[in-house]
């Protein structure tokens, strides 16, 4: 049975029921396996995503959940993406492929996680009897995608926090659209920062976390890095893995997608990776220099990337430490208070092995959704463009891979100013502007969102009878 520790050494080992439900470490670390297993990859050639999913990940969660309900899990999860491969390869051009990651619900690639996200959480809240509440916030992309990967789950109530009058149309309706009773959106009067900073004060209210058993469904919690790792396995396996070597660029803000990728790599598979980052480089500029270095976010037409710290960055740096936790405590602490911190030469020579890195700036994402339209009638977006731009630079002999994170009927108006057309949604979403939007608008005040949050949770309600 793996087990899971935190990033900054405190507490005892914990089992994978424990961190799926603690999400973040008391001590302020992120959970991460004590070992890995190695991959057998010779026995996954040719087997189905489902079948991939269940070996790669079943290590993870063995002695928590059987084989036979994670396998259901697994095809529950999947069974309403509309592509039968789940996460399919599309040939691009010569030697470059794109792995298509928006045919779940959302059409963006955190179904791949949130869908199983949310069937984990039922499982083990029913096993235990128990309930949680989940408040999150959003810039657009998580929400829906938690939304759509918890509403079924009686076990649960679901505050998705997000900056009104910020996030595209399209990912407000997909939010507001959704008709689920333990789903609550919120639009706060405020930026992302402002719902970012009333989640952390909320969970950082002891007595408030612990009445409503607050929980969350961030890319800090561990079992979200873990669903993602298995697409790297399936793409890698179609393109000849083991015996060729496959490259994949990764269009990056949180550092959770390409992280799935180093730990695919941690197993045995292997991969080269590239960090793709749009105006906000503050990754690049890590493996450029060695020095982490806040410097503000822009807003840019790739909006999923407008990140200006990478918090799964600290689960890569635990190993680029050597799993030295006292260390890594001192350098975040660092970074806190100075807002920068570099690493010892020979921790950043191995980083520069472990990664590349490359950037693209919002003028290159549109002259590249226009140019691979051009070339090949196929339209991407904004995202995908981010990485495209770095695989068209790259020098590689084998085949190369990126991610498209998201469809490009996703964020329209930046694929019209590339193509002169606008994308349309696909048939599920068709009537998503037509539906009620069910909303309720507070302002950036604490006292009053824990008000909101206290009223309407089923824990609060059934203390009460
Ligand atoms: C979340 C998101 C990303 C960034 O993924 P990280 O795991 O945060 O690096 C990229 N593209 C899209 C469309 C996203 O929604």
């Amino acid at each position: 049975m793996i087990r899971y520790v935190s990033t900054r050494g405190g507490g005892e080992p914990l089992s994978f029921e424990d961190v799926l439900l603690a999400g973040l470490a008391p001590d302020g670390g992120l959970y991460v396996p004590e070992a890995f297993p190695e991959l057998d990859l010779n026995a996954l050639k040719g087997r189905t995503y489902g079948e991939i999913a269940l070996a790669v990940m079943y290590p993870f969660v063995e002695g928590c959940i059987s084989r036979d309900d994670f396998a259901a899990m697994i095809k529950q999860a999947y069974s309403g993406f509309r592509h039968d491969k789940i996460v399919p390869l599309r040939a691009l051009k010569d030697n470059h492929y794109i792995l298509e990651q928006f045919y779940g619900p959302t059409i963006a690639f955190k179904d791949v996680a949130l869908q199983l996200l949310g069937r984990f959480f039922d499982y083990v809240l029913k096993k235990r009897g128990a309930h949680i509440t989940i408040v999150g916030a959003t810039s657009g992309d998580t929400g829906s995608a938690a939304i759509e990967g918890c509403r079924h789950s009686d076990q649960l109530d679901l505050f998705i926090l997000h900056p009104k009058g910020r996030v595209s149309d399209v990912q407000r309706r997909q939010m507001t659209t959704v008709a689920a009773e333990n789903v609550y959106n919120i639009a706060i009067d405020g930026t992302f920062d402002d719902c970012q900073n009333l989640v952390k004060a909320m969970f950082a209210d002891q007595d408030f976390r612990r009445s409503l058993n607050l929980s969350a469904v961030n890319s800090i919690n561990w079992a979200r890095i873990m669903a993602q790792t298995v697409y790297y396995v399936s793409a890698a396996l179609e393109l000849g893995a083991p015996d060729t070597q496959v490259t994949f660029v990764v269009p990056t803000g949180n550092f959770g997608n390409v992280l799935a990728g180093y730990y695919a790599r941690r197993m045995g598979l292997p991969i080269k990776l590239v960090v793709a980052s749009n105006e906000n480089d503050i990754l690049t500029r890590f493996f450029e220099s060695g020095e982490m270095k806040a410097a503000g976010v822009i807003a840019t037409n790739s909006p999923s990337m407008d990140i200006e710290i990478s918090s799964n960055f600290e689960r890569y740096l635990y190993d680029m430490l050597g799993r030295d936790a006292d260390t890594l405590v001192a350098i975040m602490r660092r970074f806190k208070d100075e807002g920068s911190f570099d690493v010892a030469p020979d921790r950043f020579a191995a980083a520069k092995r472990d990664f590349t890195a490359q950037r693209a700036s919002q003028t290159e994402v549109l002259d590249v959704i226009e140019t691979v339209f051009a070339e090949t009638g196929y339209v991407i977006d904004p995202h995908t463009a981010v990485g495209v731009k770095a695989a068209l630079v790259l020098k590689s002999a084998g085949p190369i891979v990126t991610l498209a994170t998201a469809h490009p009927a996703k964020f329209p108006d930046a694929v019209e100013q590339a193509i002169g057309q606008r994308p349309e949604l696909p048939e599920h979403l068709s009537d998503l502007f037509d539906k009620e939007e069910r909303i309720t608008e507070l302002p950036n005040n604490l006292k009053t969102v824990q008000d909101f949050v206290r009223a309407h949770s089923k824990i609060i309600e059934e203390g009460k009878k």
